[in-house]
């Protein structure tokens, strides 16, 4: 749907249509600071703006990231923020400081960030630095590049005032010696309770930003870089149509350059729920597909503050935050059997 369509289709305003803390949800309320925007869909459905989605369960990122959007702030500075929750999270062991380690025993970052006029930034293979996703910005911001990576990212980082720091934490060092006993190397379905941590976030006059952030699949080769930091595949942000981000074995996202697929889907006319399936069916429908041995999962949200969210296997689950209701939803998934 292009621009003008969009705008004839929906009615984005300010003006009279609010929402107090009558219609706020129920455990986490918003500031009143600002008030929602609420928006007419075709259908007849009501959406209402801000709001936050991610995947996973991490309310507090979620959270963050409102508190933002509440106060007034940039939808970008959201995003960012949210993420660094978890970045910073030690217990995260698939993020950040704490992240699980390759095969020998380096915590190695991913992350990318996207802004409302398809600005980007990105880092990969990037150690010592908790806070992958703000080097990331830094490289969108204040260099003529999209991508840094490895030595070259983290040396950016400490001139930009990064503190470098060792991410190997006790206990994920204590379990990468226990792996090393034998040393199979398997992407495993659903590590703990969360991947990558990939979030989209509209604000009240209908802008989107996104970013994600990951150590990666624990155990990986050396230098090994996974979709998060790569702009189409982990994440991608189109401020007409819509955003999505994508979790799980990264391979199987950069080959079908999941995340873009999923907003162009949109942009032919199908809703969030309806691209993350289609994006999904277009890994699991491959001839010869192992998808049995692996997980990918979707989230998405369109211009009209619709979402929607699909994985292949069970138990992937988006947080979402609106109308001052912070929850986590269990996502449909393609594996029934
Ligand atoms: N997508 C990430 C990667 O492949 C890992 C994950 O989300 O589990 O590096």
């Amino acid at each position: 749907m292009n621009r003008r369509k969009f705008i004839k289709n929906t009615a984005l305003t300010g003006a009279g249509l609010t929402l107090g803390n009558s219609l706020m949800g129920c455990d986490e309320k918003t500031s009143e600071k600002t008030k929602n925007t609420i928006i007419n869909s075709e259908n007849g459905s009501k959406t209402s703006l801000p709001l936050v989605i991610a995947t996973w369960h991490v309310k507090e990122a979620t959270a963050k990231a409102m508190e933002v959007l509440q106060a007034g702030g940039n939808v970008l500075d959201a995003v960012e923020q949210g993420c660094m929750v978890e970045e910073a999270n030690e217990n995260g062991q698939s993020v950040g400081k704490g992240g699980l380690p390759d095969r020998d025993g380096n915590v190695t970052l991913d992350a990318c960030i996207m802004d409302k006029n398809g600005n980007c930034g990105a880092v990969a293979y990037l150690q010592d630095i908790t806070h992958a996703v703000s080097v990331a910005r830094k490289v969108m911001e204040d260099t003529p590049h999209v991508m840094l990576a490895g030595e070259g990212a983290k040396q950016f980082a400490i001139s930009q005032g990064f503190e470098p720091e060792d991410l190997l934490t006790e206990t994920s060092k204590k379990e990468w010696e226990e792996w090393k006993v034998e040393a199979k190397y398997k992407p495993i379905i659903n590590i703990e309770n969360h991947d990558t941590i990939g979030m989209l976030a509209i604000d009240k006059n209908g802008d989107i930003s996104g970013a994600c952030t990951t150590s990666g699949l624990a155990y990986k080769m050396g230098g090994r870089v996974g979709d998060s930091p790569i702009i189409g595949s982990g994440l991608f942000v189109d401020n007409e149509i819509g955003a999505a981000v994508a979790t799980g074995l990264g391979e199987e996202v950069v080959k079908t350059v999941g995340s873009f697929l999923v907003v162009e889907l949109m942009r032919q006319g199908k809703s969030p729920q309806e691209a993350c399936e289609e994006a999904i069916g277009r890994i699991v429908n491959k001839p010869n597909s192992n998808y049995k041995d692996f997980q990918v999962g979707y989230i998405a949200v369109n211009k009209k503050g619709e979402t929607g969210s699909y994985s292949i296997h069970q138990w992937f689950s988006m947080t979402k935050f609106q109308n001052g209701v912070n929850e986590q939803i269990q996502s449909d998934f393609f594996n029934k059997s």
